[in-house]
């Protein structure tokens, strides 16, 4: 139950984004802004007469819709976009237009943008990036600070300052609910093992001015050593009594696991003295200790290279280090530094994202978003109430709550900040001209900021960053792509790349606003009552309300409908099916409405899954359209289908 958290966010994002799309090379990227600059233009004068002639370019009227509607719908997608989802587009366009800012600040030194908080630095960074030409990672390991022992802790304690915590033992601040982080210990990720490269091994060899074993026997001694941390971390051989994951105050871990001084090693770590009644949760306490006393005795100089190479593994494998680049002989392109600034300097990318180009759309869509937001949530609200699971009061009261105080925030910065809040974080991290040193502060000051959530008592300080979602460094693209629900703290969070064509528009007709927001906050707003994200209630607590719902002989009906043909998860599978019928009836009533809109809207709701592969938790983009659609006899109305033609099935689902 307790790891549910840790896949929330990944699971949550109504369509994943695959990471090579937005490594395309420059000069595609130019093409596709150029095509977008041009199309945005024309759209000044008729937005949505414009827009449906694009609809109109990707079908294949010819299909037979009541057959195959995504074929109907996106058949010539391809012929037009080659393999490149509409996500892909999207998040191209932010990339390119930060590209744009930082060309244009570098041309105008007299710019006003140069006085506000942030974009100096961020420009210092963007050059370094630029700048790179050779990998050297010796440098990041000559930027680390000094120690002042040998013990395997203390060094681990210090890479962890950077974020780097999977070998050994894992010790990590997570965001636990809506109002509370917390330091989290687990065994040695044993899943991950150390390929030793000869880049990483050159590099320490240089650290170390030489003074290493050959490459091919160090690398056996990692082997050997990756296979005692495996064994040592895995739970079979230990009671099954002790496995689960629990809550201790510092000074009863310090009973349990005296081989390590706990307080000294959170305190390397988190730079912060902890007292004895500390709270901290423990997952497989017993590995633990089983790690502990055997790195306690073994070769102290075997451990710190093993662990000064994992580091420079980690950090080769952060998503978007411009280094990868160079280790293939090829200098980052200006929309690689934009990618790398975009996962390691979140917030001040977003706030300066938001300054230039989001600040000025922002009050228009939040009237029309919030409108629609609060209309889908009082449909919601009237569908509970109905109850037609049969479900007893105070659970319905509790599934009520989460609807009811669920949140949106667009564009994930943090509520109602000010400009002084921005100079004052501004004032935690450094940007120099070497990147080294750069992309160690940014890590440096992520990981601070988590543990200092994890202590802080600051009202004002919990507010702000508890009204959004701050990503880390390690953060997969797809999450920055779409939106997601976020469910430690029953919000839904819309990223920049949404709210632009061709998902949103502020001047789209209704059929077009509803056929794709609409469905959109739908499916996320459902995602609330999905069997994962049922279980955390209405402020992120991890309650048992999934269990409880299997009592009742129809949800569990339900849920075997929906999963009875082929799906990859089937939260998403309920989230589409239920999403998209929340959608239907809070925009489309009436079967007059039906008859005039229902086409459009459809169509609309189609372009969201043109062109969009499969992924570890959505199916392709055919499949769902296809068979989210075929369950709503609202589409067979609209398009005259013949019962038991796919896409009007005599059966149908029912759920939520
Ligand atoms: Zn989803």
């Amino acid at each position: 139950m307790m790891r549910i958290w840790g896949i929330c966010l990944l699971l949550a994002s109504v369509q994943a984004l695959p990471t090579k799309h937005l490594n395309h090379n420059a000069t595609e990227e130019q093409e596709q802004e150029q095509e977008l600059e041009e199309e945005t233009s024309h759209w000044n004068g008729d937005i949505n007469l414009q827009y449906i002639q694009r609809i109109e370019s990707y079908m294949q009227p010819e299909q037979d819709a009541c057959h195959d509607f995504h074929a109907y719908a996106c058949g010539n997608w391809k012929s037009v976009h080659g393999n490149v989802s509409t996500m892909s587009l999207s998040g191209s366009h932010i990339d390119q237009r930060y590209v744009h800012l930082f060309e244009r600040l570098l041309r105008e030194p007299q710019a006003s943008e140069h006085r506000l908080p942030m974009f100096p630095k961020l420009l210092r960074y963007y050059q370094s990036c630029l700048a790179l030409d050779k990998p050297r990672l010796r440098h990041y390991l000559d930027h680390l600070p000094p120690r002042s022992t040998d013990h395997w802790m203390e060094l681990l304690a210090i890479l962890g300052r950077y974020g780097h915590h999977e070998h050994y033992i894992r010790i990590t601040v997570a965001h636990h609910n809506a109002s509370r982080h917390i330091i989290f210990m687990q065994a040695h990720v044993h899943e991950l093992k150390m390929t030793l490269t000869p880049n990483i091994y050159f590099a320490l060899r240089r650290h170390l001015d030489g003074d290493l074993p050959s490459l091919p026997d160090l690398r056996q001694q990692f082997k050997q050593l990756d296979a005692t941390l495996y064994r040592l971390s895995q739970s079979e051989s230990i009671n099954s009594e002790e496995e689960n994951f629990k809550t201790y105050t510092l000074n009863q871990l310090q009973q349990e696991l005296p081989g390590l001084n706990w307080t000294h090693a959170l305190q390397l770590k988190f730079n912060a003295t902890y007292d004895g009644q500390h709270q901290v949760q423990v997952d497989e306490l017993p590995q633990l200790r089983q790690l502990i006393d055997f790195l306690n005795q073994a070769d102290a100089r075997l451990l710190r290279l093993y662990s000064l190479s994992r580091f420079l593994q980690y950090l080769l494998q952060l998503p978007h280090n411009p280094l990868n680049n160079l280790v293939n002989n090829r200098a980052p392109s200006s929309v690689e530094c934009v990618q790398h600034m975009r996962k390691t300097l979140y917030l001040g990318m977003n706030y300066a994202y938001e300054h230039i180009y989001y600040a000025k759309q922002r009050a228009t869509d939040e009237r029309i978003i919030f409108r629609v937001f609060e209309e889908l949530k009082a449909q919601f609200s009237k569908q509970l109430r109905l109850n037609e699971f049969g479900l007893d009061a105070n659970l319905l009261s509790a599934l009520q709550q989460k609807v009811s105080g669920m949140a949106i925030n667009i564009g994930n910065m943090p509520h109602n900040a000010s400009e002084q809040f921005f100079r004052e974080r501004e004032q935690l991290w450094q940007a120099t001209g070497d990147f080294y040193l750069n992309h160690f502060k940014s890590l440096l000051e992520y990981n601070a900021h988590q543990a200092e959530m994890e202590r802080t008592t600051n009202a004002t300080l919990k507010q702000l960053f508890y009204s959004f979602s701050y990503h880390g460094p390690s953060m997969q693209d797809n999450i920055d792509a779409t939106p997601y629900f976020y469910c430690v703290s029953n919000i839904i969070i819309m990223p920049y790349a949404y709210v632009q064509l061709p998902f949103y528009h502020a001047q789209f007709w209704p059929a077009l606003l509803y056929g794709d927001l609409g469905n959109t906050l739908g499916h996320e707003m459902l995602h609330t009552l999905d069997s994962f994200f049922v279980d955390f209630d209405a402020q992120g607590v991890q309650r048992d309300y999934g269990d409880q719902l299997r009592r009742y002989r129809q949800y569990v009906a339900g849920i075997e409908c929906l999963n009875s043909t082929a799906n990859i998860t089937l939260n998403e599978r309920t989230a589409d099916f239920s999403g998209t019928r929340l959608a239907l009836h809070t925009y489309l009533q009436t079967p007059m409405q039906r008859r005039q809109h229902g086409r459009l809207y459809f169509l609309q709701f189609a372009q969201f899954f043109c062109g969009q592969e499969a992924d570890e938790s959505h199916d392709e983009g055919s499949v769902r359209l296809n068979y989210t659609l075929s369950q709503m006899p609202e589409f067979a109305e609209v398009f005259n289908c013949t019962q038991g033609t796919p896409m009007n099935p005599v059966e149908r689902c029912r759920f939520w």
